[in-house]
């Protein structure tokens, strides 16, 4: 089948509730870093962020795939889903490991989009990649833990009611396996502002709501625990693989939009009296971005199918991640290039694009690490750390 043509009632209807939201939105929201609030919520009440809740909590109940292609329309048509993303990251772990209480009082909710599930706390300023050596202590304090240290580039943390935090919550001496010791709670961040929670926005290069977060003595109930205490770890690395190819699927989008954008502008501009598309030159970067673009755009669908059937989708999840955002930032550079100067200026959105794209080699994971992950792991050669 051709995976272009895979969930195309969806698709539609994703480019629909993006077509009221042009380019000069996405502009002025750039321009004053300001959160697509409208956005959000528009997609919101279209259903799309409730895409994977299981329609006994009110969403629809669909698979990995269909969030995929929700994600990937989203990109392709110039809006920035990294203003929503992480509801369907996360959401996987919750369905996976939270008790049948929590998901009774957050799902219903979350689909409905009362409450926003749009922070993800596990990055910290000193354990950078290597998140078994991260700091920030849970300690069980009667029924409830008492939180302190610091999480990094909690993006979205200003503009979510819940946070899962991934916290230590025995010391990483006194722990077995490295794995263990690590806990995964979800935080009710309306109550934690101001009682031990402190969040402080991180300007960036392009308009994306992150933040640094102190947590002092941070109070939450021990039922904000998800599944059992020291086995957080193990509990996000399935939902990372679900992360890594949704952001496959978001670069793919990217991909598409600057393909789409450079080949119309190719047939259009004129230089030497005839348009720069008819150089060679000019064309080939396109043709060979859009190959790229559809050879990691299979790989996406593959992982994506793989982690649908329940498989270790490891190794697939970060080739589709690597090869799509390699896919895009190779697209966003060949887009700047088709444009000439005019891919600098802010009226043609290039050059935001170019900005927002950047970010995927690095974040979630960065290249080096998915190809280590490779090297050690599909290919038997000797760790490295
Ligand atoms: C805009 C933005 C939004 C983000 N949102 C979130 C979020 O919502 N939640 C969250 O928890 N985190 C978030 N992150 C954090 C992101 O996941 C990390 O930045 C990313 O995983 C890289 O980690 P680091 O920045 O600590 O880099 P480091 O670990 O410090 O690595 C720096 C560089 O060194 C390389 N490197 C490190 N170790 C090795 C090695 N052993 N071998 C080879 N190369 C190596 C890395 O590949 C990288 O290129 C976000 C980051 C950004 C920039």
């Amino acid at each position: 089948m051709n995976p272009l043509g895979r969930h195309s009632d969806i698709r539609d209807a994703v480019r629909n509730v993006c077509r009221e939201f042009p380019a000069e939105y996405w502009r002025e929201k750039d321009r004053e870093r300001a959160y697509p609030t409208e956005f959000v919520a528009a997609i919101t009440r279209a259903g799309f962020l409730a895409a994977l809740i299981p329609e006994e909590f009110g969403g629809s109940g669909l698979g990995l795939d269909a969030a995929c292609a929700i994600m990937e329309e989203i990109q392709a048509s110039g809006c920035n889903g990294a203003a929503a993303h992480a509801q369907m990251y996360v959401m996987n772990t919750l369905l996976r490991y939270g008790s049948d209480e929590q998901k009774r009082a957050y799902l219903p909710r979350i689909a409905t989009g009362e409450m926003r599930l749009q922070a993800f706390g596990v990055s910290e300023p000193t354990s950078g990649t290597d998140t078994l050596s991260l700091r920030t202590f849970a300690r069980r304090d009667g029924d409830e833990y008492v939180v302190a240290g610091q999480k990094i580039w909690t993006s979205r943390a200003e503009h979510s009611d819940l946070m899962v935090l991934l916290a230590r919550t025995t010391p990483g001496d006194r722990v077995e396996k490295k794995t263990d010791g690590l806990s995964l709670f979800l935080v009710d961040m309306r109550e934690a502002v101001g009682h031990g929670m402190t969040i402080k926005p991180i300007r960036t290069m392009m308009n994306h709501s992150t933040t640094e977060i102190f947590f002092d003595g941070l109070r939450i109930p021990a039922s904000a625990l998800i599944g059992e205490e020291g086995k957080g770890f193990r509990y996000i690395l399935s939902g990372m693989n679900a992360e890594r190819i949704l952001i496959g699927a978001e670069c793919i989008g990217d991909a598409k939009w600057f393909i789409a954008r450079a080949s119309a502008y190719a047939g259009d501009r004129s230089v030497f009296a005839r348009p720069i598309g008819m150089n060679q030159g000019v064309q080939f970067p396109i043709a060979r971005c859009y190959a790229r673009m559809r050879a990691a755009e299979l790989m996406v669908h593959h992982a994506a199918a793989l982690y649908m059937e329940g498989g270790n989708a490891g190794a697939e999840a970060n080739m589709a991640k690597l090869l799509a955002s390699e896919a895009s930032w190779a697209a966003a550079d060949m887009c700047v290039q088709t444009f000439g100067g005019f891919g600098f200026a802010e009226e043609y959105d290039v050059e935001r694009k170019f900005r927002e794209a950047r970010l995927y080699t690095v974040a979630p994971i960065s290249t080096n690490l998915i190809l280590s992950y490779l090297a050690e792991h599909v290919l038997g050669l000797p760790r490295s750390y």
